[in-house]
């Protein structure tokens, strides 16, 4: 039998990496497919945290697929943050708490299911219920991992009713306190000592094209958001750099702190669209957004909109 890939996105966050796992073990269990998870990138810290707590291994990098080749995707759907060859490979799957990119295109049909909950392993709880599989200890901490990582543990505007009451759940069946196990997972992942600026803005950074303009969002979690800025020129330059190689037209890099849920925006290229999506004036490309905690609520929907007039 042919080998199915599955994987989240580019620059992978916690959602990405464990969902791909999670999905993995689902079909494996079903049987109707030969499948293996892999990753777009570089695992995070947070990441990290939560493999080496459970004691699983991350899964291997792909760098490409071929014309034809079964995927399934978690965690994303628009090919400008998928893998590289993605337009001519066969998509099966998607499991996805995001709207639906305007890159996205399938030739056959496929298995679509997305959910406006605050992340992908929440979907894949109920894909667990409805095939009536048991979960494990282990599959149930890395949902609830996800969990955390994508709501920032409840606080994010994403987070739903949902979420809370599947994180819950997940919580007794894995054995873990959700406030200091969540508290930890992202304290680990607030650790960016060892990034050059370059790897900083690459981090978590997601690319979008609407009405034919380009720009990419990145986003670090810090406990400490003057700690970040002290390297500022440095992360401008890196951004600048990025810039040139990738016609990219806006850029907007999130420092987001994670215990008082604020984020300050660094903002090069086109500034007054960021101006207008966020009502703020930029300074030394900079400005703070007081409660902006989300990518997915609070940023690309605003820029989308003055983009699109
Ligand atoms: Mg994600
Ligand atoms: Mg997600
Ligand atoms: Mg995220």
């Amino acid at each position: 039998m042919e080998e199915v890939y599955i994987f989240g996105h580019q620059n992978p966050d916690t959602d990405s990496i464990l969902s791909s796992l999670i999905l993995e073990g689902l079909e494996k269990t079903l049987g109707e497919y030969n499948v293996k998870a892999y990753r777009l990138g570089k695992i995070n810290k947070e990441t990290e945290y939560v493999l080496n707590y459970f004691g699983i291994k991350a899964p291997e990098l792909l760098e490409e697929v071929k014309e034809g080749q079964p995927v399934m995707l978690v965690d994303h759907n628009g090919f400008d943050q998928s893998v590289k060859g993605i337009e001519k490979a066969n998509i099966i799957r998607v499991v996805d708490h995001h709207n639906v990119a305007e890159s996205f295109k399938t030739n056959g049909p496929l298995f679509y299911l997305a959910m406006p909950v605050g992340c992908t392993a929440t979907i894949l709880r109920e894909m667990f219920k409805v095939s009536g599989i048991k979960m494990d200890k282990i599959t149930a901490g890395l949902m609830l991992s996800c969990i955390i990582s994508d709501t920032l543990l409840f606080n994010s505007p994403t987070c739903t009713d949902k979420d809370r009451e599947v994180a819950a759940e997940l919580a007794e069946l894995a054995e873990v306190d959700i406030n200091k196990y969540g508290l930890d997972m992202l304290k680990a992942g607030t650790d960016l000592s060892s990034f050059l600026p370059e790897e900083l803005i690459n981090i978590d950074s997601k690319t979008y094209v609407t009405n034919g303009i380009k720009y990419q969002v990145a986003q670090v979690n810090t406990a400490s958001i003057p700690d970040v800025l002290k390297n500022k020129t440095e992360i401008e330059n890196a951004m600048k750099k990025f810039m040139e190689e990738n016609n990219t037209e806006l850029f907007v890099f999130l420092i987001t702190d994670i215990i008082e849920n604020n984020s300050q925006v660094i903002v090069l290229g086109k500034q007054e669209i960021a101006e207008k999506a966020f009502n703020v004036k930029i300074e030394d490309n900079t400005a703070f957004l007081p409660g902006v905690v989300s990518r997915k609520k609070q940023v690309v929907p605003n820029i989308d909109k003055i983009i699109n007039g």
